[in-house]
C-alpha cells in the first residue's frame, strides 16, 4: 500500500471515524492511480477566490458534510459553474437551503467538472463469508432500478473485470448503442484491477475498509474517473 493510503487511513483511525469523507475518499482512490477531479476544500465563501485560481472552469461545488450523505437529495451538488461569482452563488444558495434544514455546513468541495461521459459505478463490500468483493455496474437507473450488476470475489484478474463488463445487461452502452460514443473499457478495467486486483486498494485493506462506493465513475473515449467517493470502515481498528 502506498505510504499516502496508509496516512489517510491512519488519520481515520486516529478520528474515530467510521466513514471517509468525499475528499479523504477521492484523496484515496488517487494514491491507489484511480483519477479524481482536481480539487480543493473550503470553508466557507472566503476562501473560493484562491481555490478557483488553482482550478479549471467549469466548476463543481459539493458540501462535505456527515448529515449530508447523498449530497443531490440536498440540493447539495451544483455542476457547470462558469466563474468565481456562479460558485459563489451556488454557495449561499446552498447554504440557505442547508440552514433551513438545521445544517450548517463547514467545509465545500470545489473541483473541476469531468468531461461528459457514461456514468459507473463501482462498489466494493467484504462479505463476511467471501470477504472483500468487487461490484460493478451502469449508473442511474440500471443500478438502482434494474439491479444490472455484476459481482466478484477478490482478488480479480483482468479477465474477470473484462467478463464482470460484458455481462452487463446494459453492456451495449459502452460500445456506443444507441448513437452514444463508445467510450474506454479498458479504464473502467483499471479501476476494477485497481480497487479489486491482487494488489488492489479494496483486496489489500479488507481488515480496515468495510464497504467502497464509487458513484459515479464518468467514463469518456479515453478517461475514467471517479467524481464521487465514500468508504466505510470497519469498526474494529484498534490497531495502530
Ligand atoms: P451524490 O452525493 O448526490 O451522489 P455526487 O457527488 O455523485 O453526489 O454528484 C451528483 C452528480 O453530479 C453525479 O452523479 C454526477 O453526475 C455529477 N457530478 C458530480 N461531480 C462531478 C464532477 N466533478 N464532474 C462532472 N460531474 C459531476
Ligand atoms: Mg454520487
Amino acid at each position: 500500500m502506498s505510504a499516502d493510503a496508509k496516512e489517510i487511513l491512519k488519520a481515520a483511525r486516529g478520528q474515530g471515524t467510521s466513514s471517509l469523507d468525499e475528499p479523504a475518499g477521492k484523496e484515496l482512490l488517487a494514491s491507489f492511480g484511480i483519477r479524481v477531479p482536481a480539487s480543493r476544500v473550503v470553508q466557507g465563501a472566503a476562501g473560493l477566490p484562491e481555490a478557483i485560481a488553482t482550478l479549471r472552469p467549469p466548476y463543481v461545488l459539493k458540501v462535505v458534510s456527515a448529515e449530508v450523505i447523498h449530497k443531490s437529495d440536498f440540493g447539495a451538488v451544483r455542476v457547470g459553474l462558469k466563474n468565481l461569482a456562479a460558485v459563489e452563488q451556488a454557495l449561499a444558495e446552498i447554504d440557505t437551503a442547508l440552514n433551513a434544514k438545521g445544517i450548517v455546513a463547514q467545509r465545500w468541495l470545489i473541483e473541476e467538472m469531468a468531461a461528459s461521459g457514461l456514468e459507473v459505478v463501482i462498489g466494493g463490500v467484504v462479505d463476511p463469508e467471501f470477504g472483500p468483493m468487487i461490484m460493478t455496474g451502469l449508473g442511474g437507473v440500471f443500478v438502482e432500478v434494474m439491479k444490472d450488476v455484476s459481482f466478484r470475489i477478490c482478488p480479480i484478474t483482468r479477465l474477470d473485470a473484462v467478463e464482470m463488463l460484458a455481462e452487463l445487461r446494459g453492456a451495449a452502452l459502452f460500445h456506443g448503442a444507441r448513437g452514444r460514443t463508445p467510450v474506454s473499457t479498458d479504464t473502467i478495467i483499471e479501476v476494477l484491477l485497481k480497487i479489486g486486483g491482487e494488489n488492489g486498494l479494496l483486496t489489500r485493506n479488507a481488515d480496515e475498509i468495510a464497504e467502497i462506493d464509487i458513484n459515479p465513475l464518468i467514463v469518456t473515449p479515453d478517461s475514467a474517473t471517479a467524481v464521487d467517493a465514500r468508504f466505510i470502515l470497519q469498526r474494529n481498528m484498534e490497531r495502530g
